[in-house]
């Protein structure tokens, strides 16, 4: 039996079927019905929203033997080929990989010719931003003198990469985020369908997950009904996913408000323990602080829920924090994510913005609502000031060769084990045919094998290239990028290996744009003081000096960095 992932199986196949796209459903059906058909189209909005979809619908309502139609019949020969992307009239040109001059000459070329056997050529051109510069020049120059006979769809993410001079020969449409509420109700539409019993509260998570993106929350589905027996369930939904879960987020979180550095520590190593993902829990953690935020501001989260929270909780926790100091936190989590992908060691990343995090003064807190300061406070403050100056003079300094191993990260992308790789090649690699050919071979085989839940993962990604030991696939999100890594990773290494007889390891990308680093952040003022590469000579310390009430946190230190202290000198 041929198996169809979901989220091509219920691509919507007429305007009616668009999610959370009224507006431009609406609108374009209109002007088919009235016959006033623009010559370009931009579609712009976030990924996973239809655009895509809308412009093969569109090429069918052009096209349909019934038509010119707001509702294709879906049926013809026309709309059948257009749905199984053999017809001869309707071009999908994806912009990521055919950047060039040359494809769009060839473009200009074609246009010129009349339809095969339609009404409209339509040219469907994605990730339109990605094209050149003189490749935009070429194409604007269509856009000027369309033939008649032509249509073109531009689709992106990003409309401001777009040059105005083309944005204005363009009819434009903005696609909006899909709600969470309008995912879940597609996925519950889908799962009677397909008589699939799923509990609410798991497709609410899924929901939730996709983070505005249909095709996404399809596929988590897919991948939900494939691998889970009988019910899906929310904890089952949660496992697949590799979710940290509400308990540990809320325990975290009151360790947090309490200042207890030691537990915040604790629970992450119990959740790096269990397999849980460090970015993963660094997300949760601040969807749960953002719960807490509109939670003070609003009294409550409803239609804003982005995190399935329950009620008594945040009441509880809403408590705890100072409007002000959940919005300090919340600032420094996103921070510390955006560190965390080009730190050679992301957990000490994490634990230092956390420990920062911990300190009674770090988020302006009421006097009132700090415990009665100790002493030590400041000492351990200025300790944990050490580390983090510590561990930012660890980031910027160039690994040395003892240590290359694992962090070569500027000369060669590594993959760390079960995490999600943020930075690939530096440089994109050159793909060469023999490389294609092995990710050829490797869809092949596992569709000879049936093992579909795992393709229809890892074709929402694309070949990146590969090194003697690495193996890049690139996605758009990071959602299906840490999918593949958590569930499939080892399936997909073995079959690599069979393949290609040597070992390789599996590196997934989920940012939108990483094939090049950015400039490394600012170093702050406070860092560059510190004498680096030399060292200063190091100093004996014996923790059994040291008064009992600060060995924990110079403890926690030494297990990161070893016992050589050094002295630092301070700039203030
Ligand atoms: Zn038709």
């Amino acid at each position: 039996m041929a198996y169809i992932a979901l989220y091509r199986k219920w691509r919507p196949g007429s305007f009616k079927d668009l999610v959370g796209q009224e507006h431009i459903s609406r609108t374009l059906s209109n002007a088919i019905t009235s016959g006033r058909i623009g010559h370009a189209y931009l579609f712009s909005g976030p990924r996973g929203t239809g655009k895509t979809s809308t412009a093969k619908i569109l090429a069918k309502a052009l096209n349909c033997e019934h038509g010119p139609t707001p509702d294709p019949c879906g049926e013809c020969e026309q709309c059948r080929k257009i749905n199984d992307g053999s017809s001869m009239d309707v071009f999908e040109i994806d912009a990521a990989s055919n950047r060039g001059i040359d494809e769009i000459r060839d473009l200009r070329e074609t246009v010129k010719f009349a339809p095969v056997d339609g009404r409209y050529k339509v040219y469907i051109i994605d990730e339109v931003h990605m094209l050149t510069s003189e490749a935009f020049n070429a194409l604007l120059k269509t856009l000027e003198e369309p033939p008649a006979h032509v249509v073109f769809i531009l689709a992106t993410t990003e409309a401001h990469k777009v040059p105005a001079t083309i944005q204005s020969r363009c009819q434009r449409y903005d696609f909006k985020r899909i709600t969470v509420e309008e995912i879940r109700e597609r996925l519950a539409h889908v799962a009677a369908e397909m008589q699939l019993d799923a509990e609410d509260e798991a497709l609410t998570m899924i929901a939730v997950q996709a983070d505005g993106g249909l095709r996404d929350a399809l596929s988590i589905l897919d991948q939900c009904s494939a691998l889970a027996e009988g019910k899906i369930t929310a904890e089952r939904v949660r496992q697949i996913l590799g979710l940290v879960g509400h308990d540990w987020i809320y325990r975290m979180t009151r360790a947090l408000a309490a200042h207890k550095a030691q537990e915040v520590l604790e629970i992450i190593a119990e959740l790096l323990r269990d397999g849980k993902d460090l970015k993963q829990i660094v997300a949760e953690l601040s969807l749960h602080l953002r719960s807490l935020m509109i939670y003070q501001a609003a009294g409550t989260v409803a239609n804003m829920d982005l995190y399935a929270e329950q009620d008594e909780v945040l009441k509880e926790q809403a408590k705890l924090f100072a409007t002000e100091q959940i919005m300090q936190i919340i600032k420094r989590l996103h921070e510390a994510m955006n560190e965390m992908k080009w730190s050679p060691q992301p957990r000490i990343t994490v634990e230092v913005a956390l420990l920062a995090l911990c300190r009674p003064e770090a988020a302006a807190v009421s006097p009132a609502a700090m415990p009665a300061a100790a002493a030590d406070d400041s000492r351990i403050a200025q300790l944990e000031a050490k580390l983090a100056q510590v561990t930012a003079a660890l980031a910027k300094r160039p690994a040395s060769p003892a240590a290359a191993a694992p962090t070569t990260a500027a000369a060669r992308p590594v993959a760390r084990p079960m995490q999600v790789q943020a930075a690939p090649p530096p440089e994109p690699l050159e793909v060469t045919a023999a490389d294609a050919e092995v990710w050829d071979t490797l869809l092949k085989r596992l569709r000879e094998a049936n093992k579909m839940p795992i393709l229809a993962c890892v074709q929402q990604g694309s070949f990146a290239g590969m090194t003697e030991k690495q193996f890049f696939i690139q996605f758009k999100g990071s959602l299906m990028a840490s999918l593949t890594m958590r569930n499939y990773r080892q399936q997909l290494e073995a079959l690599l290996q069979e393949i290609t007889g040597r070992e390789l390891h599996l590196s997934c990308s989920g940012e939108d744009r990483p094939m090049v680093p950015p400039p490394r952040p600012k170093a702050q003022p406070r860092t560059e003081a510190i004498p680096l590469p030399e060292e200063p000579p190091a100093i004996p310390v014996d923790l059994n000096d040291i008064p009992p009430e600060e060995r924990a946190p110079l403890e926690t230190a030494f297990n990161y960095f070893g016992d050589h202290v050094v002295e630092i000198e301070d700039d203030k």
